[in-house]
């Protein structure tokens, strides 16, 4: 079976997408992106994540290279050429082809964007065994709030945990806190059964994720404080667990080398795993 790929307008096979050499997202990072899950052929949360790739956009001044209409439908087109049930749907929006130079082109040019799928498992409501976090030095720009594609210190922060043999890597700051992870966002449990997130501002990505679940956390009538929490906390906390499209509420069963609670997933975040997956079913079907 073909796999396509959406570049500028058109649907092209995939091994062969491609964008010119001056594209400001391959020589400067200049551009953004958005990661929206599928699950059983329905997109989970796609508003919020639309809404989020106009507000990354808005905030580097590139415009929108087509109407949010216009996207949806490329969006669903593409998941049907790829008969796409399980994954994600990627999308990367740069501010366009021009002569190399730092500041932004003087001349109008066209934003590029590419869209591209992935198949992944099933993620059902079990949670799994759980996963392994490596503490890293938040190292990245003031600007976390931004979805950019200039990635590299979540790209090296992800490779040294690997390299550790965890999963994930959690950015710790100047201050001992952890902020999120490389490609998620970061929650512990505390011994008073306390949900705790960090705050969204500048320092941390608002995954949409973790927006969700703070909603159904509220319906559970769970306690959430958003707050910095630090390595230290964390480590001592019953559970801890990450959010995002990719991993949905995925339990963290060890810090650095220290196990978190028992070294097993806990309760609460396989009743939130649950209630995700639940939340998810109900959207939107699109195959
Ligand atoms: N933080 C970072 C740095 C991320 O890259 C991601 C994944 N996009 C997240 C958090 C989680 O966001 P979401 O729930 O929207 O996938």
């Amino acid at each position: 079976m073909a796999r396509y790929a959406y570049v500028n307008g058109r649907y092209v096979d995939h091994r062969e997408a491609s964008v010119h050499i001056e594209d400001r997202g391959y020589q400067l990072a200049d551009g953004v992106y958005e990661v929206v899950g599928v699950r059983d052929g329905k997109l989970i949360d796609e508003k919020p994540h639309l809404d989020r790739l106009d507000r990354s956009l808005k905030e580097l001044r590139i415009a929108p290279p087509v109407s949010r209409k216009t996207l949806c439908f490329v969006i669903r087109e593409l998941m049907r050429r790829n008969r796409l049930r399980d994954g994600l749907v990627y999308m990367q929006v740069t501010r366009g082809v021009a002569r190399r130079d730092h500041a932004f082109p003087t001349t109008p040019v066209r934003p590029s964007l590419v869209l591209t799928t992935k198949n992944t498992r099933h993620l059902g409501p079990d949670v799994g065994p759980g996963i392994a976090v490596r503490s890293q030095p938040d190292i990245r720009w003031e600007r976390c709030d931004i979805k950019t594609v200039a990635l590299l210190p979540n790209v090296l922060a992800k490779q040294a945990a690997r390299e550790s043999g965890a999963y994930e890597a959690w950015l710790v700051d100047a201050k001992g806190c952890v902020t999120e992870g490389a490609s998620t966002n970061a929650w512990i449990v505390t011994g008073d059964g306390e949900l705790i997130t960090r705050q969204t501002d500048s320092g941390i990505l608002a995954g949409i994720t973790r927006g969700t679940l703070k909603s159904i956390a509220d319906k559970l009538q769970l306690k959430l404080v958003e707050r910095p929490f630090s390595l230290a906390e964390a480590k001592q906390a019953n559970e801890a667990f990450i959010t995002s499209a990719t991993s949905f509420v995925t339990p963290v069963i060890r810090i650095d080398d220290a196990p978190v609670g028992d070294g097993k997933p806990g309760p609460t975040a396989r009743r939130l795993r649950e209630e995700y997956v639940r939340f998810a079913e109900a959207g939107e079907t699109v195959t």
